[in-house]
């Protein structure tokens, strides 16, 4: 018997642990601790735990399949690039759109963004960020310089006190979550805040059950009884921080005074003078946020808000503190550092920087679309109502018929695409819709890296072979290109042939290679060969800011785009479980996950059901503007009267059939956590 550990990293969430794939006689038969990562320290979730359990299922995709006559069949390679070759050339341009995939590797997403801005010659290139942390890109962006998690895992430990809002780590981030509860164990107090009294909200010493769409009234208010008792930290605002005083003329407006704060949120003024008390009391406090701040319509200012509340308490640029967005996607920091998105090159350099254009265009050989191209959002809008001005999308490993808002919407625009291509290890619900699939392998089948929450780039590697006939997605893409007289530009015999073309022109990725991050992988920005990476951002300035200095401005409450009325009177808000993983591609197909959690269901406040008369297990017909599902009901104490919950994995109960679609002006993240709904029983 041939057996082997292949040290290898998590394809789930954005934590970034590492484990060993165990391998017998060429398969993956399991998973074991990989003691040496920083991250996790050997420690898994039940999704790591079972990360294997998904590779060797029988329907992985093995050969290319073409439509015809609206069935799929069999095709060769030959054959299907051919036909794709032929159909992008005809809507080469503005016409034609990708999607890169967050849990692809970092290598796949920058030869997919760099094969749609070359080849495809379109602006319109984006990826599921759009849906999750695009408002932390955007927000954090503005006012500190950089989007990113500004500080470390491991640091989180080493905090005196966590204000944790709209963030259920202990289900969606569980070994984030864990450092968190050392930090708890030494004494730290955590203060969270959110609708449900989630398992996170229960490891709490206080939880702030406020209301969803009411964070920036509620940091407003904070932030005002802060000023008010003295407790802002006058050094680090006067030497790190401007436009304080406009900023602070807006928070201390009477309407955001801890009495009128407490009607517009519906938590105790008490509770939230004890969260002022102990920010100020602890030495540090790091702030961790996750989806339940960014998937608003305000998502870009809850992300400003929550950063001007550790500017203002100068908890920044040490470890134990920061604004640390817990990224959803395993690889979703990556595929934003890559350019995978419509307004900038990889590195964030922007598409519309003359400086930024000619540097790509002189590295990769080819003129590019020199603009800002569509979001996911504004593609599926176009596609829906506009489908003369969008004709065709190469979407690699996506799912928006489970994972996009407003579902009657989402299949209107798949439907009205007239040239699909999806590059996929499974043929998804969004497959079925596709003209031409392309198989691809996956994380355990490929040498490759991925960038945690952290910033941390770390391997992936081969442990088996990929089933059939399946590709790397990186390869896929560069016979396309060579199909299309652009094989020149795609030359790679190997992943780390990618990386090294990458970190060449990434400033952030410049001085790593794959000998460097062999071990434990190394944080950006690490611009040199012999930089040890960055653990903290902003130690001594901002360096993104003009002068170096966080910048604080005016922000107002604004409510959700739906409010609730007679006809939908409950607020519905959405989320993850520890057992699954987004639109389930994968955990579903863990059997061990299924057995654990094998359907979706609705939380309903137990005073709520009473009135309604629904018990636990009755199955129930959520039905929103947009469309209805039928679900069953749990009946809880632990969400707030008035708030509903659904988790968003499950294909045969959808929470997006009722989500709804606006979107942050600047971010276009929809809002899938505040939407009206009501219920009835069936
Ligand atoms: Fe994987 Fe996240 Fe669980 Fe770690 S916490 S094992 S990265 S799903």
């Amino acid at each position: 018997m041939d057996f082997k550990y292949v040290p290898t990293t998590c394809p789930y969430c954005g934590t970034g642990c590492s484990f060993n794939l165990v391998v017998v006689d060429g398969k993956v038969v399991g998973t074991a601790p990989f003691q040496r990562s920083p991250v996790n320290e050997g420690r898994v979730c039940p999704k790591g735990s079972y990360a294997h359990e998904f590779v060797n299922a029988p329907d992985r995709l093995k050969t290319p399949m073409i439509k015809k006559d609206g069935k799929f069949v069999e095709a060769s390679w030959d054959e299907a690039l051919d036909l794709v070759a032929e159909k992008f050339a005809q809507y080469k341009g503005e016409q034609s759109s990708v999607i890169c995939c967050a849990r692809a590797s970092n290598e796949d997403n920058y030869a997919l963004q760099k094969f749609g801005r070359c080849v495809m010659q379109t602006p319109n290139i984006d990826h599921c960020a759009r849906l999750c942390h695009a408002s932390t890109v955007a927000g954090l962006a503005q006012i500190f310089g950089s989007g990113a998690m500004t500080n470390s895992v491991s640091d989180l430990a080493d905090t005196n006190c966590a204000f944790i809002i709209g963030s259920n780590n202990f289900e969606a981030h569980p070994l984030a979550g864990r450092r968190l509860m050392q930090a708890k164990k030494k004494g730290a107090k955590i203060i969270v805040c959110d609708p449900r009294r989630t398992p996170t909200a229960k490891q709490a010493h206080l939880h702030i059950q406020h209301y969803s769409g009411t964070d920036i009234a509620l940091l407003n208010g904070m932030m005002q009884y802060i000023i008010q008792n003295g407790w802002e930290n006058k050094d680090f605002i006067e030497k790190r921080t401007v436009g304080y005083e406009e900023f602070k003329k807006n928070v201390m407006q009477e309407k955001y005074s801890l009495e009128n704060v407490s009607k517009i949120t519906g938590v105790p003024v008490d509770d939230i003078k004890t969260a002022c008390q102990w920010i100020h009391e602890a030495e540090k406090t790091t702030a961790v946020y996750t989806l339940g701040i960014t998937q608003h319509t305000v998502g870009v200012d809850n992300v400003r808000s929550v950063g001007f509340l550790q500017m203002l308490t100068g908890n920044m640029g040490k470890p134990g503190t920061g604004v640390n967005p817990l990224r959803g996607q395993n690889n979703v920091q990556g595929a934003c550092d890559m350019g995978a998105l419509p307004n900038v090159f990889p590195g964030y350099q922007k598409v519309t920087d003359e400086a930024a254009v000619k540097k790509f265009e002189d590295a990769w050989g080819c003129k590019m679309p020199a603009k800002i191209g569509l979001t996911i959002p504004e593609m599926l809008d176009t596609f829906a109502d506009e489908p003369e001005k969008l004709k065709c999308l190469y979407l690699m490993g996506e799912n928006p018929i489970i994972s996009d808002p407003d579902i009657a919407h989402v299949d209107k625009a798949l439907k009205n695409i007239e040239f699909l291509v999806v590059q996929d290890i499974f043929l998804t619900e969004t497959a079925e819709y596709a003209d031409v699939v392309l198989p691809a392998v996956c994380y355990a089948e490929k040498d490759g890296t991925q960038t945690n929450t952290e910033r941390r780039v770390q391997r992936w590697r081969k442990a088996q072979d990929g089933p059939g006939e399946s590709k790397y997605d990186w390869q896929i893409i560069a016979e396309l290109a060579a199909k299309m007289g652009m094989g020149d530009k795609f030359p790679w015999a190997n992943a780390s042939e990618v990386f090294d073309e990458m970190a060449a022109l990434t400033p952030q990725y410049c001085g790593m290679n794959y000998e460097r991050i062999e071990k434990e992988g190394l944080q950006w920005p690490c611009p040199t060969c012999d930089h040890p990476g960055t653990k903290v951002l902003h130690c001594e300035t901002f360096a993104g800011m003009p002068d170096g200095k966080s910048v604080f401005a005016p922000i107002e409450h604004r409510p959700p785009a739906e409010q609730t009325d007679a006809d939908y009177p409950f607020i519905l808000t959405t989320g993850a479980t520890i057992w699954h993983w987004p639109s389930g591609t994968m955990t579903r197909r863990s059997e061990s996950l299924n057995r654990d959690c094998p359907t979706g269901w609705i939380e309903i406040n137990e005073e709520d059901a009473a009135e309604m008369g629904i018990e636990t297990g009755d199955i129930v017909t959520a039905y929103s503007r947009r469309g209805e599902v039928d679900v069953p009901a749990r009946k809880t104490p632990d969400i707030k009267k008035g708030v509903m919950f659904m988790p968003f994995h499950f294909w045969e109960c959808r929470a997006n059939w009722i989500t709804n679609t606006p979107y942050d002006p600047v971010s276009k993240t929809p809002e899938y956590k505040a939407c009206a709904i009501n219920v009835k029983k069936k």
